[in-house]
């Protein structure tokens, strides 16, 4: 159902997906199946069953998220035993029934590969923040466009420096990342620099993904994005087609072998016609 003119965008977001705003997460489910956003956002469908990498990455990411409130609380840096305790209380969290592993996984193998992660992490020049820090696991929100839904963003860490104010956010990986695949995923932190444009009026912002690999030997690695306006624009075009598709309601499966094997609706997606 399209929205009418008097509704604004934020009701018609509460209306359709439960929510007044649009988050980076659900415009790129969207982008990669419809259906899965339709079970997700608009069914609020619960996820049955969830994949290790994903909850390791959600753990890897609690334990950053730490390490900087730690510095930002003005403390020393957490030692790796406390590092450990974070990301082990973070698995607890979870219900271990609903977590698929890969064939070669078990909680044990991960933990350890969690502690070479951990240990790289530590060791990197990335521990240390960019300069002085600002804000860790930020919520942003705001009207970047009108008749679009307030964007919520969450910034994973924001420091100053004399020059620049710098807006990081982490990844796991498999492997390392190229340019090209830096330049594929910058959308998410191109959108946000939108929001940030007052947090840092008079400074160049900069923005950089960290990507930590769940290798052998893990690397951490700090990859700039750079600031291209076209780009910006691009992506808030997609943006807004994705929102309209939403509210046309126009959802359908669009199966690929890189996001079906991990989707926790895939019977509901067999039944659909
Ligand atoms: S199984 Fe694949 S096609 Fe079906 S909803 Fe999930 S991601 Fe989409």
């Amino acid at each position: 159902m399209i929205t009418s003119a008097l509704e604004h965008p934020n009701q018609a977001a509460e209306r359709l997906i439960g929510r007044d705003y649009i988050s980076w997460s659900a415009i790129s489910t969207y982008q990669s199946c419809p259906l899965r956003f339709y079970f997700r956002y608009v069914q609020g469908l619960p996820e049955k069953t969830v994949s290790s990498s994903l909850v390791f990455g959600a753990a890897i990411h609690a334990v950053v998220q730490f390490h900087y409130e730690e510095l930002l609380a003005g403390a020393e840096p957490p030692d790796l035993d406390t590092l450990l305790a974070v990301y082990q209380a973070e698995w607890k969290e979870r219900d271990q029934q609903t977590i698929r592993f890969g064939q070669t996984e078990s909680v044990d193998s991960l933990s350890q590969l969690a502690e070479r992660v951990l240990a790289a992490f530590q060791a990197s020049d990335v521990a240390a923040g960019v300069g002085r820090i600002v804000a860790v696991e930020e919520t942003l929100r705001g009207e970047i466009v009108p008749g679009f839904p307030d964007l919520l963003a969450r910034i994973d860490l924001l420091a100053e420096s004399d020059d620049a104010v710098t807006v990081t956010d982490f990844k796991t990986s498999r492997s390392r990342w190229s340019a090209e695949q830096a330049a594929i995923n910058a959308d998410q932190l191109l959108l946000y620099s939108q929001l940030l444009r007052e947090v840092a009026p008079g400074k160049p912002l900069r923005l950089q993904f960290v990507v930590l690999t769940k290798t052998k030997q893990p690397a951490v690695e700090a990859i700039d994005v750079p600031y291209d306006p076209q780009q910006v624009e691009r992506t808030w075009r997609i943006a807004q087609e994705v929102w309209r598709s939403i509210e046309a309601g126009r959802f359908w499966p669009n199966p690929s072998l890189t996001h079906c094997p991990a989707c926790p609706f895939r019977a509901e997606c067999r039944a659909w016609v």
